[in-house]
């Protein structure tokens, strides 16, 4: 079904109910609209504060019903949102992004290939889904990232190897999964860009973002003017543009990259949603990315976002509230509240885990240096490392 102009007022759904889910409901809400959430976990952030909370597995055709039956609209916060369901859906109902763009972004391997069609270079790489394949890796791709093709996150899934053995052991750890090798190449830095594209093929974009991680998962996000060279930027925006225009996309689309000691940009992967890295536009930015996922949902107009302030984002770990052994403690957020500029999103977890993403600290300010010595000070508050 096509997406027309769904007015506030409406019910708006979402597949998936972790934080991402959580502040599109938060965006959806304050432009007047009513939400559906359907996740299996009753305590999931988003069903927590959604008017309607279905609590089914993704796949659960009584689930995926009452879905259809009380949203007009509905999109995804969670890329391993079982493409079926989608496709279910959207026989009754908008759906955005489609199943088809998501299950592209499900598959590294069909990921790739999209990105090759799209003319945007990726790190040199391999399938392996056979014995022969294992055995046929050209010896260039070591040391490499051996990353299973599906179901990885915050760089789950992955393990570096250098030789072929550790390769061959590796690919024995996955339960022989379908994976992709990939080179490890020398980064002189990451940075990610997300658009907003509309049914209609109007697009707009946030500004390039730069982005720290450690361990595998994001850690800090810089967005200001000089970030990144000015024909990088410009190049990492195109890219994004095009791969989502290959897809047709409808929604709100992330793509990862790799600039390379040498300045080169390769293309990582794609998220098809909001992404940890766009949360600083919340704050900095006159139009958020959660907000234009409300807006490419609804059919509404996508403007073209402003900066308004150069903005950090901290992301705020598990670790934080066990600073002093294995008992969770409060972070002194009353003393990082009391920094000028700081703007604090907790996701409402119940539990914290080391590694698991609790929230994040947005800092903006008059300029890059006021904003980086209050992040630091942040920083030197809660126990993060120092960027
Ligand atoms: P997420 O979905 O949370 O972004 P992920 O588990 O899908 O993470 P990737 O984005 O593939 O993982 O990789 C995580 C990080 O590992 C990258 O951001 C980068 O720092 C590093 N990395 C991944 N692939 C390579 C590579 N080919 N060369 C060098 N570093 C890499
Ligand atoms: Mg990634």
């Amino acid at each position: 079904m096509s997406l027309t102009a769904i007015p506030p007022g409406a019910t708006l759904g979402v597949m998936g109910g972790g934080q991402l889910g959580r502040m599109f409901v938060h965006a959806a809400q304050q432009m007047g609209y009513f939400t559906a959430v359907l996740d299996p976990d009753e305590a999931s952030p988003a069903g927590r504060v959604s008017h309607h909370h279905i609590r089914t597995a993704y796949l659960d055709p009584q689930g995926l019903d009452q879905l259809a039956q009380v949203a007009a609209a509905i999109t995804t916060e969670f890329e391993n949102v079982p493409a079926p369901a989608l496709a279910a859906l959207a026989q009754r109902r908008p759906v955005a992004p489609g199943a088809d763009a998501v299950a592209i972004a499900q598959d590294r391997a069909q990921e790739k290939a999209h990105f090759g069609r799209c003319g945007v270079a990726c790190a040199p790489y391999a399938l392996i889904e056979s014995a022969q394949q294992l055995a046929d890796v050209p010896p260039d791709l070591l040391p490499g990232i051996l990353k299973t093709s599906r179901l990885g996150y915050d760089g789950k899934g992955q393990q570096r190897v250098k030789t072929r053995e550790e390769l061959a052991r590796a690919w024995e750890a996955t339960g022989q999964v379908a994976c992709v090798l990939e080179k490890m190449l020398p980064l002189a830095a990451e940075c990610s860009v997300l658009v907003a594209r509309g049914a209609d093929g109007a697009m707009v974009h946030l500004p390039a973002q730069l982005n720290q991680h450690r361990d595998g998962i994001l850690a800090v996000t810089e967005v200001f003017e000089g970030n990144l060279p000015p024909e990088r930027a410009k190049q990492a925006i195109d890219a994004t543009k095009s791969i989502a225009q290959g897809l047709d996309y409808v929604g709100v689309l992330c793509v990862e990259f790799f600039v390379l000691a040498d300045g080169a940009l390769v293309v990582n992967e794609m998220a098809p949603r909001p992404h940890n890295s766009g949360h600083w536009s919340m704050d900095g930015s006159d139009v958020s990315q959660f907000d234009l996922q409300v807006r490419t949902l609804a059919g509404l107009p996508l403007v073209q976002p402003r900066q308004h302030s150069p903005a950090i984002m901290l992301n705020l770990l598990g670790d934080l509230w066990l600073r002093h052994g294995d008992v969770e403690v409060t972070p002194p957020w009353d003393q990082v509240l009391a920094l000028p500029g700081t703007h604090l999103h907790l996701y409402g977890k119940l539990r914290a885990p080391r590694g698991r993403k609790m929230g994040h600290l947005n800092i903006t300010g008059a300029s890059i240096e006021a904003v980086r010595a209050t992040a630091l000070q942040a920083c030197a508050l809660l126990g993060i490392e120092p960027f």
